[in-house]
């Protein structure tokens, strides 16, 4: 039995009084059945917190307090506020989870899973799996997203992460690293598409030549694009009306800069640096998303950016890459 979706009651959750009012305290005070009531407010926002089946969407369910579930009255499946979401399997309280999600919106350059599993005291392969799984949420909000159009202005611009190669430590034993045969051949190119006023589309690509293709997808036509000398953006002129800045000359000039891209990346070189110290490699895409997550959202209150999280999470089924994660590794060792 398939039931349409009910009337909205009132406000969102999210622009309630009621989500602007959370603090790191007042999660750290709330009970275990107090943060399992937010996880399903934010669920299930559009009634109003009440529970609808996440199989058939019927909903008329009811409650089964002694297992904290709600059971389908249309196809009788039992299922838990987190069922068929990121957090399904979850292994933290509900309360943990969400003082997790508390620290790790607050954190502008992001968290490590070390520092996570220090403040709270738990196990570092938990820390580093959920975390992991809320990076996966903050990139799924701009899945599909197209940016620009008429009187929009959009800039583009690469920048390379990962592959560090150690200088020896004798000055005469230290290799060019300018030279493609010393390095690693790790390093990889983020390329970001910003509009001005609007979203922050990072890609992980094998160089800026790589990133054409993709502005042609991405940004619309009838926009106005900024990028830097390089010559690999050349071919957008035909398709956009190009602004280009020469950063030898000046970083803003007769209206041309890339600016905001730029301190995307800046943003993004200071969690490489100053938190994680090593993002490279398969993780590199999702660390760009979350940073493109937080420019975005920079301005929201920290309650607001938890709440969007949760909401997040709660909208996202079972992570393809993380659930299960730890079991298959120890698996594979084993083997
Ligand atoms: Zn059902």
């Amino acid at each position: 039995m398939v039931t349409s979706m009910p009337k909205l009651k009132g406000q969102h959750f999210l622009l309630s009084p009621a989500c602007r009012t959370l603090s790191e305290t007042k999660v750290a005070r709330m009970s275990e059945d107090e943060a399992r009531e937010m996880f399903a407010k934010l669920r299930w926002a559009k009634t109003g917190g009440e529970a609808f089946c996440p199989r058939c969407g019927c909903l008329g369910c009811y409650a089964l307090p002694a297992k904290r579930k709600w059971r389908c009255k249309g196809c009788g499946y039992d299922f838990s506020v987190t069922s068929g979401t990121i957090f399904a399997d979850r292994k933290m309280a509900f309360r943990d989870i969400l003082l997790a999600i508390y620290k790790f919106a607050n954190a502008a350059k992001g968290l490590s899973a070390l520092q996570l599993s220090r403040e709270l005291g738990c196990d570092y392969k938990v820390a580093f799996v959920l975390l992991h799984k809320l990076r996966e949420c903050m990139e799924a909000e701009t899945i599909g997203e197209q940016v620009g159009g008429e009187d929009a202005h959009v800039e583009v611009d690469g920048a390379y992460f990962g592959g560090h190669v150690r200088p020896a430590n004798r000055k005469n034993d230290r290799l060019d690293r300018r030279l493609v045969e010393n390095r690693s051949g790790k390093r990889q190119c983020v390329g970001v598409i910003r509009q001005r006023g609007g979203r922050t589309l990072p890609f992980v690509v094998a160089d800026e030549a790589a990133l054409v293709p993709v502005i042609g997808r991405k940004v619309r036509k009838g926009t106005t694009v900024h990028a830097d000398e390089a010559a690999a953006y050349d071919v957008l002129h035909a398709r956009y009306a190009m602004k280009r800045i020469n950063h030898q000359e000046a970083y803003s000039l007769d209206g041309a800069c890339t600016n905001g891209a730029e301190s995307y990346f800046s943003r993004l070189r200071r969690a490489e640096w100053g938190i994680h110290h090593h993002i490279s490699g398969h993780y590199l895409r999702r660390y760009a998303a979350e940073m493109a997550w937080r420019e975005d959202h920079r301005r929201e209150d920290n309650s607001r950016l938890t709440s969007t999280i949760v909401s997040l999470g709660m909208a996202r089924g079972p992570s393809v890459d993380w659930r299960g994660y730890w079991r298959r590794w120890e698996d594979r060792a084993a083997a």
